[in-house]
């Protein structure tokens, strides 16, 4: 063979195994996962998506066939129907005006991550409050755990950290608002020891999220370390289409 078809079967190669994309070759174990955080009709920072372009995003997910999950779906899966997890974080009030008539709109489900302290402060307003999340419909939104007091996991002791965990289903529990134990770490952030997800499992949670714009394998060995794929206002539908194929668009 010639220099030139060895090269381009090694650049071939690095590209699928940077990308993963052998997922494709077992539909079933791809799981995608998006991080969203407000919806707005016009976008006041990077953290918000317009409700146009989630519109056109969730559009191009229907079109391409997906499925959206919640998580306490996830170990009864056996399909391997092109699946999709969408995530909003914080619970912020323009979730309920905007996010759910797009749910209905498209028969789509979505898990809303809580960090109690926020709710209980609802600085400006900004936030639902726990009567308003114990009302969302629970065909379209699934409710998950971002920490009692949204800090850093990294800064704070193992004690600390299981205090907070505690806290955050305490309040959620004492409010009666059902939820799955799946945990968005606040700022995706966690300290990588086994001391710590000892914690996790400790505390029976299911599942954990940090940000690392990947494509999941699912199932896998250490359920504490799935990643979601930050979508961000500057984020483009030729990008998204991208980032849901390849999770990272950055080559290095
Ligand atoms: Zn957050």
């Amino acid at each position: 063979m010639s220099i030139l078809l060895w090269l381009l079967l090694a650049v071939l190669l690095f590209l699928i195994i940077k990308y993963q994309l052998y997922l494709f070759l077992t539909p079933e174990k791809r799981l995608p996962v998006l991080m969203y955080h407000h919806v707005l009709p016009v976008a006041e920072n990077e953290l918000t998506v317009t409700v146009e372009n989630l519109d056109r995003q969730f559009a191009l997910l229907k079109k391409n066939g997906y499925k959206t999950l919640f998580f306490n779906e996830l170990n009864a899966l056996k399909a391997s129907e092109k699946k999709i997890i969408i995530t909003f974080d914080d619970g912020y009030l323009n979730n309920k005006k905007n996010l759910l008539p797009l749910l209905e709109k498209y028969d789509f489900k979505a898990t809303i991550f809580i960090a109690t302290q926020l709710i209980e402060k609802n600085r400006d307003g900004i936030f639902m409050t726990f009567d308003e999340i114990r009302n969302l419909d629970k065909n379209l939104v699934e409710i998950g755990l971002h920490s009692h007091t949204h800090r850093n996991y990294e800064q704070l002791t193992p004690e600390e950290i299981h205090a907070d965990l505690q806290k955050n289903m305490e309040v959620l529990e004492k409010n009666q608002i059902p939820f799955t134990k799946v945990l968005a770490y606040p700022y995706g952030r966690f300290p990588q020891t086994q001391e710590f997800f000892k914690i996790i499992k400790e505390n029976k949670i299911e599942f954990a999220l940090r940000i690392g714009n990947k494509i999941n394998a699912f199932p896998r060995k250490n359920p504490y370390t799935l990643n979601r794929m930050d979508i961000k206002n500057s984020t483009t539908l030729s990008a998204f289409k991208w980032k849901i194929i390849l999770g990272k668009l950055k080559l290095f």
